[in-house]
């Protein structure tokens, strides 16, 4: 199986790394640095490449006729899936959670889907919870009348995913002390701690709520690397109520640091990750002489993300 990531993609690797003048940090001797892996790719929101490249080349390698992978009415990931298809001349199906859905007219982020040529069906909620089932997925499999196609589980995050994403963690060695970055699936973080060396941390903001990542970043590491590492941690403080859940402190916090510092602030995850970082390094957490580093997955211009107030 080839492992070469999909280069006609043209990503921009590695992603670029800025200092920031803050004084919300710097009164604390914390140096913050951005992560900008929103300027990987133009089509391909965020870290979505990342979790990606792998599984394109494992598609491309098997011949796989389609990608077919799933998610929620703003998925970021469906997407990314559906812009790689279009980029690189590969059939897309989403299966998208919810079939009142295919009653209205479609969201922006769903039509953009569409525009990249991704074939949408929508499932009942039931249905959708169980798609891990194997005769589930074979029966959702059946409807949408392909065969074999490549299927990424919702959110992306399977091995492949995994250890792409590790990538981000080595282009940060020797650069920073704490490597943070705003988690759904976890996958992303579960990669980037595997990446770093082993004098460097990561950390993760969950933006959804539960408390249930954990053990979910435990079992993918274990499922990619054999073993999960133990240099990642979780602050679970930070959600705000739920995916794409907002507080008018929140609000103000990003429409604040955009004036600060010039920055488009993607308010369903990367607002929760920059909040989280300043309140630590206001609370004292990071000693003096430590270098931050926020992953910035995205900037504020995916269609219909921010509107989204419906919890997953
Ligand atoms: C998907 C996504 C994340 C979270 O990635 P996971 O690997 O699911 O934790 C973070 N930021 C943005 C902008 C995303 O689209």
């Amino acid at each position: 199986m080839s492992t070469t990531p999909p280069t006609s993609l043209h990503p921009r690797l590695p992603s670029p790394l800025q200092a920031v003048e803050d004084s919300r940090f710097n009164r604390h001797g914390v140096h913050l640095t951005l992560k900008r892996d929103d300027l990987i790719h133009p089509d391909l929101p965020g870290n979505k490449y990342r979790k990606l490249a792998l599984n394109l080349a494992a598609a491309t390698a098997a011949d796989h006729p389609a990608l077919l992978t799933f998610g929620g009415a703003y998925s970021n990931h469906l997407r990314a899936t559906a812009a790689a298809g279009r980029l690189l001349g590969i059939p897309t199906i989403g299966i998208v959670r919810g079939d009142e859905l295919a009653e209205r007219p479609l969201n922006p982020s769903l039509a953009r889907c569409t525009a990249d040529g991704m074939r949408l069906h929508f499932i009942d909620r039931s249905t959708y919870r169980q798609k891990a089932d194997p005769d589930t997925l074979a029966a959702i499999l059946r409807t949408t009348g392909t065969e074999n196609p490549y299927v990424i589980p919702e959110g992306g995050s399977n091995s492949l995913a995994v250890q792409g994403c590790t990538a981000l963690g080595e282009e940060l060695r020797g650069r920073t002390d704490v490597a943070a970055v705003a988690c759904g699936t976890g996958g992303t973080l579960a990669g980037l701690a595997a990446g770093l060396a082993p004098d460097q941390r990561a950390l993760g903001i969950p933006v959804l709520k539960g408390g249930f990542l954990g053990p979910e970043i435990r079992a993918l590491q274990e499922r990619t690397f054999g073993a999960p590492t133990s240099n990642w941690q979780l602050d679970d403080r930070f959600h705000c109520g739920g995916y794409a859940r907002t507080t008018p402190e929140l609000t103000a916090f990003a429409d604040d640091f955009e004036d600060r510092h010039g920055l488009p602030v993607e308010r369903v995850y990367v607002a929760k990750l920059l909040y989280a970082l300043t309140a630590l390094s206001e609370e004292g957490v990071f000693p003096p002489g430590t270098t931050v580093t926020a992953v910035i997955t995205a900037t504020d211009k995916t269609p219909g993300e921010a509107q989204s107030s419906t919890s997953r």
